[in-house]
């Protein structure tokens, strides 16, 4: 009971908009970074009363299952240029299975609104008069830093930390290299791998020191997890050399250095490669 003798007010779904009973809703979920444990209480809340549930590629099976038994699971997929299903048929498909009244859960790594087109999503719903909720969840940069022993910030170090993306678009990077490129601070590269050397060769052409240490995570969290650590001029051909692939985190900072002492995490596939061909190239001082 609260103060005033009414029960405590409880976070309700939020409804955007309260319209026919029939009508479903839309809860979009953020599914982590792929450790299912990284889950919310309320992303599997709502998987478990879901009667439709729509995931994209970086969802992990392990999480999908935790759906409802009975519920219909969609694949809409996303991998770069192999786009499953086109935004627009997404954006489509959850306004038509709302005014079927479904209770529909759109599940997408991370958290949805961190490179998640969480924000065109709604806004398609919003404008059909849909009630929508979203749960946010742990998105790639804390998660995969934090399994990778690297803290994002850290006094000595960084006092801030910027999250980009560096996907690549007409062979460039659309980024504010002169921003990017300042001292104690932390950068987060989503879709990173491909244009990797333009990278850190524009960052160290802006001014960052070519023996910045730097890090590429590859499916952070998980038994997959891969880590290649070295500098800004080093990193391109080590993590070439590595065979590291996407779903691939880029980290540049300070900060990586602080992995030698707090690495912790041991994932499998650390272990299968142990004793081949050395994937890490070390950091230099
Ligand atoms: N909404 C998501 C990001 C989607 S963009 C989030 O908040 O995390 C997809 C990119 O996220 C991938 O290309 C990769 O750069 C990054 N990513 C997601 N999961 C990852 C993981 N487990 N390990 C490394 N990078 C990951």
């Amino acid at each position: 009971m609260s103060m005033n003798g009414n029960p405590p007010r409880r976070a309700s779904f939020a409804l955007h908009s309260v319209t026919s009973a029939q009508r479903g809703s839309v809860c979009l979920v953020g599914a982590g970074p792929g450790d299912p444990e990284l889950l919310t209480l309320r992303a599997l809340r709502r998987l478990q009363s879901a009667d439709v549930v729509l995931h994209d590629h970086l969802v992990s099976p392990e999480i999908v299952a935790f759906a409802r038994r009975g519920a219909q699971r969609i694949y809409v997929g996303k991998r770069c240029a192999n786009h499953s299903l086109p935004q627009s048929e997404i954006n489509r498909l959850l306004v038509e299975l709302a005014l079927q009244g479904k209770r529909v859960v759109r599940l997408k790594g991370g958290d949805p609104f961190i490179f998640g087109r969480g924000g065109e999503e709604l806004e398609m719903l919003a404008r059909h008069g849909i009630p929508f909720e979203v749960v946010p969840g742990i998105t790639a940069a804390t998660g995969v830093a934090a399994f990778a022993g690297i803290p994002l910030t850290h006094r000595d170090y960084a006092q801030a930390c910027v999250f980009v993306t560096g996907h690549l678009k007409d062979g460039t990077m659309n980024l504010d290299w002169e921003a990017l490129a300042r001292p104690n601070q932390t950068v987060v590269v989503y879709m990173g791998l491909l244009g990797l050397p333009l990278l850190c060769q524009q960052l160290i052409a802006h001014g960052l020191r070519a023996t910045t240490p730097a890090a590429v995570v590859q499916q952070g969290t998980t038994p997959e997890q891969r880590v290649v650590t070295a500098t800004l001029e080093t990193l391109p051909l080590a993590a070439f050399k590595s065979g590291v692939k996407p779903p691939t985190l880029i980290i540049i900072g300070e900060v990586v250095r602080l992995r030698e002492q707090l690495a912790w995490f041991e994932p499998q596939a650390d272990r299968e490669t142990a004793g081949t061909e050395p994937s890490v190239m070390p950091v230099r001082a």
